[in-house]
């Protein structure tokens, strides 16, 4: 009888135990936009999440009859994978409206110069994260020139994937060049992260300093960064030598020895050896048409900073040439101190808007889902889960605003 009673109470608990085990939820939105190549956009559709990783992902009928979880009705939503903001200057996010917009490079920096540029303002910086977690955002590539071990604690702190940049510019190499990694500790510990280095750029730094930062980089298989072909005004500096730019900087102490490479940017970053699979350029706005298959030949990714570009007033970068090329496009925001705010989908609708027709629906989400998780996905630990809504991948999502969904409506 008490052996009976042990038996009952043992196959109770057991049925306790299957009851309390969580089962398969189904996330059934209008549209859902998997970003995995070969899938369309889905309509009527449903994301079966289990244990915080996708299970499936179809039709919401067929789901439903495979899978009897709970279901979340978004109801009439597109649904996409987690977005990725490339290129951020977190370190200057207490900037905003602070440096003269529209007028060229050479106002703008001055501006900025004028300014306390590197002032980490930390509760600010920390609030636009939440923000960005909040809009579905996933992962943040932040460039930090004097406070990359600041950046890098507060992205480890943060709920974000991340590549906190440390930025180097100038002349001196470091006797021991795997210094330039610098970071913190909780880095290692949060496993979303990494701490790498980042070239500022062509004329700012110099090619033994920009040879040691990509060869460190290569070493430790970090990704590396580097703003290439930005404005007139840079590509002036490396191929005559004269520019109202290089003479401000002079003014300052700054590049009195500088001798002009007489190359444009690009061929000069490929001479230099930094172009590869492994390198994100960030700008590329001063393109030629050789230089555009020079960086598709090289393997490396473009990240678009299209609101930076016009906020300065340097031109915008040849999107339809890009797509044409294959080059792997990503999108970034910049720092507050050249845009208005850090969302990457504020970023995709203006840009969707600037070139009506150019992208569909499906391209336009790749530059902030599909296409940075490509690049940084084999570089930073737990990537390779983020950018497309297919089994096996991260429950990370984002719900497509409607100012981007208006955007791309308004382009066809
Ligand atoms: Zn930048």
């Amino acid at each position: 009888m008490v052996a009976r009673r042990a038996q009952t109470l043992h196959a109770a608990r057991e049925n306790l135990n299957t009851k309390v085990r969580p089962m398969p939820e189904l996330f059934r939105a209008s549209k859902v936009a998997p970003m995995t190549p070969g899938w369309p956009l889905l309509e009527d559709a449903a994301v079966v999440v289990h244990d915080q990783a996708i299970l499936d992902v179809g039709s919401f009928d067929h789901m439903r009859r495979k899978y009897a979880g709970p279901v979340r009705d978004l109801g009439t939503v597109t649904l996409a994978p987690a977005v990725f903001n490339s290129h951020v200057h977190l370190e200057m996010t207490h900037l905003l409206g602070k440096t003269a917009p529209g007028q060229g490079f050479v106002p703008w920096i001055k501006s900025l110069l004028a300014l306390d540029a590197y002032a980490v303002d930390e509760p600010l910086v920390r609030a636009e994260l939440l923000r960005l977690e909040q809009k579905g955002c996933a992962f943040v590539a932040d460039i930090s020139t004097r406070n990359a071990p600041l950046l890098a604690e507060i992205l480890a702190s943060s709920g974000l994937f991340f590549s906190s940049f440390h930025e180097v510019l100038g002349n001196a190499v470091p006797a021991d060049p795997s210094t330039m990694v610098v970071g913190s500790d909780a880095v290692a510990g949060c496993g979303r992260g990494v701490c790498a280095v980042a070239g500022h750029a062509l004329y700012s730094t110099s090619p033994e300093l920009l040879g040691a930062s990509k060869a460190v980089s290569a070493a430790h298989g970090l990704p590396y960064s580097l703003h290439l072909a930005e404005h007139a005004d840079e590509d002036a500096i490396v191929l005559t030598g004269r520019s109202p730019f290089l003479d401000l900087l002079r003014e300052r102490g700054f590049l009195t020895e500088y001798n002009a490479p007489g190359k444009r940017p690009v061929p000069l970053a490929a001479e230099l050896g930094l172009l590869d699979a492994a390198t994100l350029c960030v700008h590329c706005v001063t393109v030629s048409d050789e230089d555009i298959s020079t960086l598709a030949t090289s393997r490396a990714s473009v990240c678009l900073c299209p609101r930076s570009n016009e906020y300065i007033g340097v031109g915008q970068a040849p999107l339809e040439k890009f797509l044409a090329a294959g080059v792997n496009l990503c999108l970034g925001t910049d720092g507050l101190c050249s845009n208005f705010d850090l969302d990457p989908y504020a970023e995709l609708s203006w840009l969707a808007q600037r070139y009506p027709g150019a992208m569909s629906l499906c391209q336009g989400l790749a530059l902030v889902t599909e296409n940075p998780a490509r690049f940084f996905g084999p570089l930073v630990p737990g990537v390779e889960k983020l950018g497309s809504l297919a089994p096996g991948q991260a429950a990370r999502f984002s719900v497509v605003p409607g100012s981007v969904l208006d955007a791309f409506i308004d382009a066809e």
